[in-house]
């Protein structure tokens, strides 16, 4: 056994249960699980192998980033104006490229820039697999770079030909997809606390999966521990309108009619939810992804997240895929979440005969703290995880330190936390997973960033010149 002892922390936000906030903070941590929180009067003299002055920091809970599309970050930038079946079908063809060696390396970019952003767990729903494509490229990256990862085992069967938007290329065999789901499940899926390492069901979506697959993959799932089924839902106002032609119903209906609501289901996106829905996820235990930067950027419209929030419905934070985003960065997620929740219309001032036009929104929304919590607590609770999201003994020993001797945060000594998004976003100074420290002064420990940076240069020119 190992212990590490952090303290002169300056400021330790804890988001425990009691979401105790503590000036000159320390924490003990022993191998991979924190032992104790405290001040580093009450902790600091306590013996370990390893002491670690964080002065001039504020530490907190690593973030948990619930949904993403990391090998898009070989399509950054591209169709910059369009919705999103636009978005998609100019994309497909491109993506029909990948291979093993794309998604590791395009994972290795995203999991680097994610935690420098602060990330420490994240999930990553893979669901274009061509060219004989798997998981284990993934998952593999995320052993070699150490962050805690939980792999949607994503999936389309339903190509043009058959009624949906992928083309035919794009897709796979059903039972090739159940049958490749089961073994990744045995050969990876460890479902004990501190896991560094889950697998989750996820066929895409409504237009590009059979009802028939969604029912099987959340027998499949349900058949073992803790695998969750994570999909998209009411992501844009055409998925709305191709769930009335071709089931007959709205979205959320859908979900119910194949038994995915439940607390072991999460969805991103969730725009589209009318009050009767919100409840129901409420009801249901249903999580969802908040993203924003996606959200706006392919002009989708804004998930009614205070609300959700007031009906007990989990929420967390999701970067979304980097071709929609077009960044990794979780921080920046939890300041746009916060700001858009803010100007989300509160009441249509253009509705009032004679009024001023315009919306109007509320700046009591979303508190930085909520959006914070949003990404710590919430991504926790949608992953179905009770050993991450906060610093408290017996929690997963996943903390980030942000510098605040800098520019940026100059003038926010007040309220350190806030200023970490109302001021940011920042890059981590420390990341310490699973209590292994992978960011140390600001440098990766064990990642040669070059070095991955070259080789996804060099995937990106194969994958284009094709
Ligand atoms: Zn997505």
């Amino acid at each position: 056994m190992t212990t590490l002892l952090i303290k002169s922390i300056d400021y330790l936000a804890t988001f425990d249960d009691a979401r105790r906030e503590i000036r000159d903070g320390a924490l003990l941590v022993r191998d991979n699980v924190i032992d104790q929180v405290g001040t580093t009067a009450q902790l600091g003299s306590t013996p370990a192998d390893r002491v670690v002055d964080l002065s001039g920091h504020i530490v907190m809970p690593g973030l948990v980033n619930t949904h993403h599309h990391m090998y898009q970050n070989l399509t950054r930038v591209m169709v910059q104006d369009d919705e999103l079946f636009v978005w998609l079908t100019t994309l497909y063809p491109i993506w029909a490229q990948l291979d093993d060696e794309a998604i590791y390396v395009s994972a290795r970019v995203a999991m680097a820039e994610l935690m420098q952003s602060g990330c420490t767990t994240s999930s990553d729903h893979l669901y274009v697999l061509p060219n004989n494509a798997t998981l284990d490229a993934e998952i593999r990256a995320a052993r070699e770079v150490g962050i805690r990862f939980h792999a949607a085992r994503g999936a389309m069967s339903r190509g043009k030909s058959q009624g949906g938007l992928p083309p035919d290329n794009c897709v796979e065999k059903e039972d090739a997809i159940l049958r490749d789901a089961e073994r990744l499940i045995n050969q990876y899926h460890d479902s004990s606390r501190h896991s560094m390492s889950r697998i989750v069901l996820a066929p895409c979506s409504p237009f590009s999966v059979t009802p028939g697959l969604m029912k099987e993959a959340a027998q499949l799932a349900r058949a073992h521990k803790n695998v969750l089924l994570h999909s998209h839902l009411a992501e844009d106002l055409d998925e709305e309108t191709y769930c009335a032609k071709v089931y007959g119903m709205r979205s959320v209906d859908f979900a119910a009619s194949v038994d995915w609501l439940g607390p072991d289901v999460w969805f991103a996106h969730a725009i589209f939810l009318n009050d009767r829905e919100i409840q129901t996820f409420s009801e249901t235990g249903t999580g969802m992804t908040h993203c924003p930067s996606a959200n706006m950027r392919c002009g989708q419209g804004i998930a009614k997240i205070r609300q959700m929030r007031q009906a007990g419905v989990k929420v967390g934070l999701g970067v979304d895929g980097s071709a929609s985003n077009d960044t990794s960065n979780m921080f920046l997620e939890a300041r746009l979440a916060q700001l858009l929740q803010r100007v989300a219309p509160a009441r249509y001032l253009s509705e009032t005969p004679g009024g001023p036009g315009g919306f109007g929104g509320n700046p009591k929304a979303l508190s930085a703290r909520d959006a914070l919590e949003m990404a710590t607590r919430g991504g926790a609770s949608v992953l179905g995880r009770d050993d991450i999201g906060a610093l408290a003994p017996g929690m997963s020993a996943d903390f980030i330190a942000v510098k605040l001797r800098q520019l940026g945060l100059s003038g926010a000594e007040r309220d350190p936390l806030a200023a970490l998004i109302m001021c940011g976003p920042f890059k981590v100074d420390h990341s310490f997973i699973n209590g292994r420290e992978i960011i140390s002064r600001g440098e990766f420990t064990a990642l040669d960033v070059e070095e991955v940076l070259a080789s996804h240069r060099t995937i990106m020119s194969r994958i284009y010149q094709q």
